[in-house]
């Protein structure tokens, strides 16, 4: 044994050849947490004094290499100075410095996932064998920073920059067979033979049949460009990866700032470029903000496996409604290998529904995800239904009949009476209270609510409802059949609206006011969408529904009256009356035509400034608003009622607030969430800006607790 440490060791064979291999004690994956490091520094330091070493592989005892750096103690990383975070980085430079230098050749042997800081270690050897189920990746821009151990040094010196930038910017996992394309891997072979393989490159060194210290000083020297080629690769990809990340995210940009630099530099010195730039683009409110997200991404799913833990899986469910929210529950739950009943009432909702799957697993073919055999099992999972004859063998019904208390009420009560006592009954209602729909069931306690996005196989976020009687049984079985549908549960108390629509309306009320005043919907559009909202409030209200945002606007009103009614007709009012339903009947704010790819596009409608002139109120201010101010008169009432659910226990924690408004609306990234965004913003300044508004009403208003906490500088998230 060359070196025992608590998250690897090093021992060698009597061939000469050693094996470093990462096994963190107490945790079912590695990861680059200040423990493994140091040993790692310390394992290096003792293989450099090793007498008789002839080659050193790296591998993993566990089923993943290494998942990359402990975010959780990378966020303490963030607040150093930049001395000190340019001296952390140094040391972890150093480190893998000292592994590329090793006077004999070095294999990864990647077994499983290497991500971030494990890809970079791979980087490091001489040689990378990878398993073909393995996938490598650098996904920290996704955080909003880049990597920051060599990843921008070495990636582009070893596959070229065109292809580093598509890895460090896109930040994608990639599969075995587009990294050995690439070039970033040597070979890839079965799992069990990684090592073996590993072997035989050190074996074919040894033979003289490879010379890696001819490849060390090719992979280490400046890439050699002329200076029309350098500029000509660096601009083309800037502008393919500025299209794409957009302004609010700068990482993917840094990143190319600094390979633009460091290509061209000695090893060395190349490093020194990565560090400079990491440690700015480290201290940038994004990456707090994506980090945050990330952390909050974990609590989430964390707290998901709470409630689900000891939950009887759903081996058999059944879906009520085959419209546009059953025929999604019913593709998603058959996709993720859940059989799946669809009823209706009507065979041609069946037949559509059943098409739609159809269409949706083809795609998946088409994409090369799922094999024609396989997707022709999942759609014969789905089994249409106008009858309850087979529910017996049920485990969970979801209902998604139309919005409509008494339609409801009368079929989850009809439905009771075909299942089994144990059987769960779950709600996709998207405002009807749990607890008043739970009044018409003799067993209320096995009811809650199971609240889809839309469009369901894309959506992220299911919120589970509880009710007054729903019991904790209910509700894991609930959260695990969400899980085992790949979407994220987030558990939350009855209320109107839930958190999401709760959270939802109030900023459609901010859209409805300025609409009075004779805003232009469509510069709010922009104004959103260039805040980084992935559509604008007007043009959201014609995907919605103009009718489902309606009638939910007067359920949310009726929940709460004290802020969240108005007087007179507003534009979504008015939208209803001449039946303009949005994108569902091809008119709303917009209008829609089908482009070529039958999907409908957007066009500005001439008739609607006449047909919304006589909701402008008379006192209004003809729409000559600021950018600053939609933006503030759009986030405030969005950002005050986040924080009520938070305050009135509707959502449990500040964390899961956040992700359900990233996951259900596509609340902008970058900001992190509500409550993210009011931690930066800093709660004093946000309680100064919401006071200029207050005059348009109670949504406006901060909470009592909100302007304690501004007085006393807390924040919602450390
Ligand atoms: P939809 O009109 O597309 O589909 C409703 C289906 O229910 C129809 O096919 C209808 O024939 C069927 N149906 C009516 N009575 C039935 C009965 N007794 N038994 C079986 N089927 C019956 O509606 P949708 O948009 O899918 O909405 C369904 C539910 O999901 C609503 O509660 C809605 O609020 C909720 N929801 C909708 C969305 C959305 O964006 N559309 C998002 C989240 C939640």
């Amino acid at each position: 044994m060359i070196y025992d440490g608590q998250a690897l060791k090093v021992t060698k064979e009597a061939d000469g050849v050693a094996t470093l291999t990462l096994d963190l004690a107490g945790d079912s994956v590695n990861k680059f947490n200040s423990l493994t490091l140091n040993e790692l520094a310390e394992a290096v330091d003792s293989l450099k004094q090793e007498p008789d070493v002839k080659g050193l592989i790296i591998n993993s005892a566990k089923d993943v290499f290494v998942v990359g750096a402990d975010i959780t103690e990378f966020v303490n990383w963030f607040k150093l100075s930049d001395e000190e975070l340019s001296d952390k980085l140094r040391d972890a430079h150093q480190i893998f410095s000292d592994i590329s230098n090793l006077p004999f050749p070095t294999v990864a042997a990647i077994n499983g996932i290497a991500l971030g800081g494990g890809m970079e270690l791979c980087l490091a050897c001489d040689y990378r064998v990878m398993a073909q189920k393995a996938k490598i990746g650098l996904p920290e821009t996704q955080l909003g920073i880049y990597p920051g151990w060599g990843g921008t040094v070495r990636l582009p010196r070893l596959i070229g920059v065109d292809n580093a930038c598509e890895w460090i910017c896109g930040g994608a996992q990639k599969r075995s067979e587009d990294a050995l394309k690439d070039g970033a891997v040597d070979a890839v072979v079965p799992v069990e033979k990684v090592v073996t393989s590993a072997r035989h490159l050190i074996q074919h060194v040894i033979d003289g049949k490879l010379d890696v210290m001819a490849r060390r000083e090719e992979l280490r020297a400046p890439m050699v460009f002329s200076p029309i080629e350098k500029m000509m690769v660096f601009e083309s990809v800037r502008g393919v990866v500025g299209a794409k990340a957009g302004k609010h995210y700068p990482a993917p940009m840094a990143a190319i700032k600094t390979m633009e630099k460091n290509v061209s530099q000695t090893i060395e010195k190349a490093c020194e470029t990565e560090i400079k730039g990491f440690v700015k683009v480290a201290k940038t409110p994004v990456a707090k903000s994506l980090v945050n997200l990330f952390l909050n991404d974990q609590y989430v799913k964390k707290a998901a496996g709470t409630f689900s833990k000891g939950a009887d899986p759903v081996k058999q469910a059944a879906v009520l409604g085959a419209g546009i929210m059953g025929g999604g529950v019913a593709y998603q739950s058959a996709s993720k290998g859940t059989p799946i009943i669809m009823k209706d009432i009507r065979s041609e909702a069946l037949d559509l529904g059943l098409s739609e799957a159809n269409k949706l697993f083809g795609k998946q073919v088409e994409r090369g995800r799922l094999t024609n055999e396989k997707s022709m099992k999942a759609l014969n999972s789905i089994v249409p239904a106008l009858s309850y004859g087979e529910f017996e063998g049920v485990d969970l019904v979801v209902e998604a009949v139309v919005e409509n208390v008494n339609v409801k009420k009368s079929v989850l009560a009809e439905t009771e009476n075909h299942i089994r006592d144990d059987a769960v009954l779950a709600s996709n209602t998207s405002t009807i209270s749990i607890t008043e729909l739970s009044k018409a069931l003799k067993r209320p306690e096995n009811f809650c609510g199971m609240h889809f996005f839309n469009p369901v196989h894309r959506m992220p976020l299911v919120e589970v409802i509880r009710g007054e009687k729903s019991s904790d049984e209910a509700v894991a079985k609930t959260v695990a059949y969400a899980q085992a549908m790949g979407k994220t549960p987030i558990v939350v108390n009855d209320c109107p609206g839930f958190l999401v629509n709760r959270v939802l309306f109030p900023y459609f009320a901010g859209f409805s006011l300025m609409m009075k005043e004779g805003a232009d919907f469509q510069k709010i559009d922009k104004v959103m969408e260039r805040f980084g909202w992935p559509m604008g409030p007007a043009y959201l209200i014609d995907v919605v529904g103009i009718d489902t945002a309606y009638h939910a606007d007067q359920v949310m009103a009726d929940g709460f009256p004290d802020r969240m009614t108005h007087d007179g007709k507003n534009a979504i009012d008015k939208l209803f009356e001449v039946e303009r339903f949005g994108q569902k009947n091809e008119k709303g704010f917009y209008r829609y035509e089908q482009d070529r790819k039958g999907k409908p596009k957007k066009i500005y409608d001439p008739e609607i400034t006449t047909l919304l002139a006589e909701t402008v109120d008379a006192a209004g201010t003809n729409g000559e608003l600021s950018d600053e101010d939609i933006i503030a008169r759009m986030m405030i009432p969005l950002c005050i009622e986040t924080v009520r659910c938070v305050e009135e226990g509707i959502v449990s924690s500040p964390a899961e607030a956040d992700m359900g408004l990233i996951y259900g609306i596509g609340f902008p990234p970058y900001l992190g969430g509500a409550l993210h965004y009011l931690d930066q913003m800093g709660l004093k300044a946000f309680c100064d800006l919401a006071d200029k508004y207050s005059h348009l009403g109670k949504l406006y208003q901060p909470t009592a607790r909100m302007r304690e906490m501004a007085d006393n500088n807390e924040t919602y998230f450390q």
